[in-house]
């Protein structure tokens, strides 16, 4: 079995043109009978892993997995793209598993998704031995470890499975595992020695971002309207949370949609099902949601509330965005959500290891560096550069001496007799009116209005900010009131230096947002939106034939489709993600949709083009192309598939002049498609031509035995210029 077979496999099925990391070495290691320990992260490939092998070797591969409803759609996309695939559990009826077990014992199944207590129901091994089974694979195989956060007790009779099948290679895949876990996966599979496999776990194409916790829902609200027709989460701490948000959005004019452990299970399967069928596009969810779905065009995830460590937090944003298009996460944070957290784990067991990855994610929303530095830097891997997708990396913080700052609010702290939370010493600094404050006598304190100058919202990021630099703590056993840390006196007795950050002001942040959305809305994808035609395309597509439209093509195939706009099979083929079954099945579809776009946007030009006026569309062609060489302009069309006068045509060009463009790309380096650009018979000619005439002949000449040997009329000058330059990179061997 060769690399090239699995190659050749990826273009044909899921249309790709290469591997990702990895992931050729992990198939490569199974053509040669090994078993294996794949760590990557969601939305990395895993799947792939397997699927190549079960398609390029002989015998089936059976895969087996916990979660029921991800099977199925494992399954229909694997169907959709014309792999034979099949699943069986428990859910089933008998008539429906019989067909498979029939499939199966026929030798029909490229693969076969077991759940693991189908796998150990009694003669389900001497039924697998009836064909030949070419790989096990295990996903979500940590769940096989105690030492995991998703133990499964049916997942430790797997090891049965290497001693019933000493000589099929196991392939263990999961996206969590820290080592312990993954010893003991190995060791629970019988497969100490397998080798490990471990990705990368960055995935630069979600952007991360973190805001201070106040006026969420607006905020929420203002973040969704900026993402029309995008599918996101929301992540809530509590199952009222989920209910009041999602009803709000519904206010607002969303459609969306709560998700938690209390729904019935019909209620959570329905959420869950229209959401995956971008029938509803928010949902917002205490965390179990998303285990059990594979959607990859969810575009945004937002957490409401912190999660209690980068594990989890990790796991869910990781939700986005698996097409590896563009998607955007957003953590709100605030002191008081990490003080209610820490409640909630005190109340509980282990508590001094989940303390301790609190407080790791506590750093992580306050950080004043690369965010996905430090996330990946939980995760044991130094990428030494800043990102450039993270909010910090956006805004880098600018420093500032708050001596007196941090003096005013330190000595508040100490007059009010420490015996105040943070918004009480807000309010006073601020010399608010409220009604307590005067029967405290609070008014009466030295600082009172000492800090009109600066909002609520600024002086909560700078008392978080002296939280951080442990000139104050929050005494959780005490009502959370201030109290001063001994570092506090240097500041108020010694006068000790302050470094602060300046937080944006929330007017600072909206205009920052607006600029974002200028910036969004003339970016390609709402551009003319052929994008959104295409979806549109996609969701019909997806409803007859009942499966999600993200099995039809991903977001990121779509967008390199609007991106190209194809005009002919070929052409389309080349989009990442369009296999051959694709092709066929779907591709005139959405050629024809390319074919109406192009028709709406060129009617002006066509009425220009009645008056005989080229000069508008040349005027058009000029706007929308800046200052891009007119020879690679019109290289670019050809490249996607447009022909010569279609060139022409749109471009306000002489066919002549799209022939000297490209000849000169082409003497520039660039490959041409020569086949689509002249009749295979055309070239022929030309280069038999070439062979019979004497090295000094003219252009004259040869088309004059062109004339002769073949047809008049037919091949011209620029055929030959054409065809010369294509020969300057593809020269002919002399042998024929
Ligand atoms: P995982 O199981 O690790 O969460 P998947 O196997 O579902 O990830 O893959 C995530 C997405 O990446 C899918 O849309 C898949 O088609 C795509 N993908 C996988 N391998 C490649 C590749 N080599 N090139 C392009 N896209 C890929
Ligand atoms: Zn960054």
């Amino acid at each position: 079995m060769t690399s090239a077979k699995a190659r050749a496999a990826l273009k044909k099925y899921f249309g790709y043109a290469d591997f990702r990391p990895l992931q050729l070495s992990i198939i490569e290691h199974v053509y040669d009978g090994q078993d294996g320990i794949v760590l990557m992260p969601t939305g990395g490939g895993k799947s792939m892993c397997f699927q190549i092998p079960a398609v390029t070797m002989t015998g089936t591969a059976v895969v087996v997995s916990p979660l029921i409803s991800l099977m199925k759609d494992q399954v229909d996309g694997l169907n959709a793209v014309g792999i034979r695939a099949a699943y069986l559990n428990s859910s089933q009826r008998g008539t429906e598993s019989h067909g498979v077990e029939q499939a199966y014992e026929n030798g029909e199944l490229h693969l076969l998704y077991v759940s693991p207590e189908k796998l150990l129901s009694p003669g389900f091994f001497t039924f697998l031995r009836r064909r030949r089974v070419c790989l096990f694979a295990i996903d979500e195989a940590h769940c096989i470890s105690a030492w995991g956060h998703d133990f499964r007790p049916e997942y430790t009779q797997l090891r049965q499975l290497k001693t019933a099948f000493p000589k099929v290679p196991v392939l263990a895949l999961t996206a969590t595992a820290d080592r312990l876990t993954r010893r003991d996966m190995a060791a629970q599979l019988g497969i100490p020695d397998a080798q490990q496999f471990i990705a990368s776990f960055n995935r630069p194409n979600l952007s991360l971002e973190v805001r201070p916790g106040q006026k969420r829902r607006e905020q929420i609200v203002r973040f969704i309207r900026e993402r029309p027709n995008q599918a996101g989460i929301v992540y809530c701490l509590s199952r009222k949370q989920t209910e009041q948000l999602a009803e709000k959005l519904r206010e607002a004019g969303y459609n969306a949609e709560a998700y938690h452990a209390g729904l019935s299970a019909d209620r959570r399967a329905e959420v869950q099902g229209d959401f995956i069928n971008d029938k509803t596009l928010i949902v917002c969810a205490t965390i179990a949601f998303g285990m059990g779905i594979d959607k990859s065009n969810v575009r945004w995830v937002i957490h409401y509330t912190m999660p209690k460590n980068l594990e989890n937090y990790y796991q869910e944003i990781g939700r986005a965005g698996r097409d590896g298009a563009k998607a955007d996460t957003l953590l709100f944070y605030s002191y008081n959500d990490y003080t209610t957290l820490k409640d909630m784990i005190s109340g509980g067991g282990n508590t001094e290891i989940q303390l301790a990855k609190l407080e790791r994610m506590k750093e992580y929303a306050e950080s004043l560096a690369c965010r996905r530095r430090i996330l990946l830097n939980y995760f044991s891997e130094d990428h030494g550069d800043n990102c450039g997708n993270c909010d910090v990396c956006a805004n880098p913080p600018e420093r500032f001496d708050g001596t007196v700052l941090a003096q005013k609010a330190l000595s508040a702290v100490a007059r009010l007799q420490q015996s105040v939370g943070i918004g009480m010493a807000i309010d006073v600094l601020r010399g608010s009116s409220r009604q307590d404050i005067r029967k405290q006598g609070y008014d009466q304190v030295k600082t009172y209005g000492a800090g009109r100058d600066l909002s609520t919202y600024d002086w909560n990021q700078y008392f978080n900010q002296l939280i951080s630099l442990g000139y104050l703590y929050v005494a959780h056993e005490d009502y959370n009131k201030l109290r001063l840390a001994p570092a506090a006196r240097r500041v108020l007795f010694e006068n000790e230096k302050v470094e602060l950050v300046k937080f944006q002001t929330i007017r600072d942040r909206k205009k920052q947002e607006d600029a974002n959305t200028a910036k969004r809305a003339s970016a390609p994808r709402s551009r003319g939106s052929l994008f959104e035609a295409l979806r549109e395309v996609r969701r019909g597509l997806a409803r007859e034939a009942a499966i999600p439209p993200y099995l039809i093509f991903s977001d990121k195939t779509l967008e390199e489709m609007a991106a190209a706009a194809p005009a002919n099979p070929r052409a389309l083929a080349r989009v990442n993600g369009v296999g051959e079954v694709k092709l066929a099945r779907f591709g005139d579809h959405f050629l024809q949709a390319i074919r109406d776009f192009a028709g709406d946007d060129a009617a002006p030009a066509a009425s220009a083009a009645q008056t005989g006026d080229r000069k508008a569309r040349r005027a058009r062609d000029r706007e929308r192309h800046g200052d891009t060489p007119s020879h690679l302009v019109t290289y670019a069309a050809h490249q996607q598939g447009s022909d010569v006068r279609e060139i022409a045509r749109e471009r306000g060009i002489k066919t002549a002049t799209v022939f000297a463009h490209l000849v000169q790309a082409c003497r520039e380096g660039n490959d041409l498609a020569i086949a689509d650009l002249l009749p295979g018979a055309t070239i022929d000619w030309i280069d038999e031509a070439r062979r019979a005439a004497p090295a000094d002949a003219g252009r004259k000449d040869l088309l004059a035995y062109i004339a002769e040997h073949h047809q008049e009329g037919v091949v011209t000058y620029y055929h030959l210029d054409l065809v010369d330059a294509y020969r300057s990179l593809h020269p002919l061997s002399n042998a024929s």
